[in-house]
């Protein structure tokens, strides 16, 4: 291990990571520099604290998480057997637009596009005369995931079997202990020990070295700061700031509480809106993930518990734990020589399961911006540029969720439907309102399914649809729609159920 850094071996390029925390976003970070970073003579280390521990909430997560697995040389089966993971096919929205109301948000496609016309597009056109179903039945993973059933996407593009993907449901907790271990048999070097303080560089933002508890101090060119909530390193020495969202998404608590399984896992987690927030239900292979995400303003502490107990599908395998966040971000996520990941970075509710893509983007960004030289700002802007866009665009929407609603039975659906939302996003809404058209970006999460999915899931209809729509005559676009959703179906049917796949592929160990 080095003692006291030297000033003068940044200059010569970064020889050293150290990563502050072994979270998630720890682990995920020393196993990709491992993989990726480490062959070109980087040495990677990685500083935790057992007695501290880790967030120990996270398990809902996005499709991306397959291609960083991917990267990383990870086997699928194994990595979900060790993680108690089951398939995610999108996120059951419940009561959100009306009480009573549910719809899927998939990941996949509605329909296929026609003669150059976006499915959603005809579908309008048709749903209006009432010559069409949901829009859901047009979807494969909504079917699939209403079904129980599952088989890995296909990848001939011509089959319907392409047009989805999918994600895991897991214990995140798991998933860092798999990964501790992966990166550790590449060389990663853990130091247990509670950081108390860390060294500036004289006259400059770049961190020294951290000093532990025994007195210990640790060096590096590069710092990862993973220290959860209390941004170790970007807030406590740096003060980089924080930008406060919590006008647009004031949730700020959770209590979560496991229980056990109440049948076979569904493919898919379960958003249900409630008084004063909303509650998570994510099934894995060996029990049912619970929470409920509340506004402190409008619900105490204990009411948000006895609700969430409440209404659990079997008994709690544990006492209901209590977390405090605030949402937004940090001002900025690079500083000097330190870049922060995961929750140090900043915090969206889980209301779509973003928080471990957000860390997986920053891994991304850190690799393909990885200095060659000496640490440089201007990597350190492009960095920022690019998360910036990220954490704004999933922020638009989430708010999206609670600001299209029609809910008026509490003072918090009130309080988020009646709210000014950013310009950014009344501009979204407003465009599609007109003619259904939803704004696409280049980079961003969120693409065309995904804003189609919350609108018309929440009622947010559009006045009318593309005049292009009409050019396919009437019996021919309501025969092109019919044959669509008969072969979704016929496709389903014929499908194994999650559950046996599960068996089948990965089955986990006894908890
Ligand atoms: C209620 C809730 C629900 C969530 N649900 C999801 C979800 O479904 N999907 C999803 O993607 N994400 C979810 N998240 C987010 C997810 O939990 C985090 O993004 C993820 O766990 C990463 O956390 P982390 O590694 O940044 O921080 P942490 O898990 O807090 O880890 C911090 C690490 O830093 C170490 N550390 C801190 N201080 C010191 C010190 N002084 N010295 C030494 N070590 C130190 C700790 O020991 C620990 O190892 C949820 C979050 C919350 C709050």
């Amino acid at each position: 291990m080095s003692g006291m850094h030297e000033n003068a071996r940044a200059r010569d390029g970064v020889r050293e990571v150290s990563i502050i925390g072994g979270g998630t976003a720890g682990w995920m970070t020393a196993a990709a520099l491992a993989r990726l970073i480490a062959p070109l003579g980087v040495k990677v280390r990685l500083i935790e604290s057992d007695a501290i521990g880790t967030v120990g909430v996270g398990e809902a997560t996005l499709p991306h998480i397959r291609f960083f697995n991917e990267r990383l040389g990870i086997d699928e089966a194994e990595f979900m057997a060790a993680t108690q993971a089951t398939i995610k096919l999108g996120i059951e929205f419940r009561g959100w637009g009306r009480e009573g109301d549910s719809y899927i948000h998939p990941f996949g496609d509605y329909g296929r596009e026609a003669g150059g016309v976006a499915f959603h597009q005809l579908w309008r056109r048709l749903h209006a005369e009432g010559k069409a179903g949901r829009i859901c039945d047009y979807s494969l993973p909504v079917v699939m995931a209403e079904q129980d059933r599952f088989a890995p996407p296909a990848a001939d593009p011509r089959s319907v079997m392409s047009s989805f993907s999918y994600a895991y449901q897991m214990d995140a907790t798991l998933y860092a202990r798999f990964l501790r271990a992966f990166a550790e048999g590449l060389g990663v070097e853990r130091v247990e020990g509670r950081i108390v303080d860390a060294a500036l560089v004289p006259d400059t933002d770049h961190v020294d070295h951290v000093i532990l508890e025994d007195g210990r101090r640790i060096g590096g060119d590069l710092f990862v700061d993973c220290s959860g909530f209390r941004g170790l390193l970007i807030e406590g020495a740096l003060k980089a700031g924080y930008e406060d969202w919590s006008d647009v998404l004031p949730c700020d608590r959770a209590v979560a509480v496991p229980c056990d399984s109440a049948g076979p896992p569904s493919p898919y987690t379960r958003a249900t809106a409630r008084k004063a927030g909303w509650q998570w239900r994510i099934p894995l292979q060996h029990r049912l993930g619970n929470g409920y995400v509340y506004c402190s303003d409008h619900i105490g502490d204990q009411e948000a518990a006895d609700d969430l107990l409440s209404c659990l599908d079997a008994a709690p395998q544990a006492e209901p734990r209590f977390l405090r966040f605030r949402t937004g971000r940090r001002r900025r996520q690079w500083v000097g020589n330190t870049v922060a990941l995961g929750l140090s970075a900043g915090f969206l509710e889980p209301l779509e399961s973003t928080s471990i893509y957000l860390i997986q983007a920053g891994i991304t960004t850190l690799v393909e911006l990885f200095p060659e030289g000496p640490v440089d700002p201007l990597d350190a802007a492009e960095f920022d540029r690019v998360m910036a866009l990220e954490y704004e665009r999933v922020r638009d929407f989430l708010v999206l969720h609670y600001f299209a609603t029609e809910r008026d039975d509490s003072p918090f659906w009130d309080r988020v439907r009646t709210m000014a939302i950013p310009d950014s996003l009344s501009h979204k809404m407003e465009l599609f309102r007109r003619r259904g058209s939803v704004v696409q970006y280049k980079d961003g999460l969120f693409l065309e399914p995904s804003w189609l999915a919350v609108y018309l899931g929440q009622r947010v209809v559009p006045e009318g649809h593309d005049p292009l729509a009409d050019r396919m005559p009437l019996d021919k676009a309501e025969r092109y729609l019919a044959e669509l959703r008969s072969q979704i179906r016929r496709t389903v049917d014929a499908l194994p159920r999650h559950e046996d796949f599960l068996k089948r592929h990965c089955p986990a160990a006894a908890a």
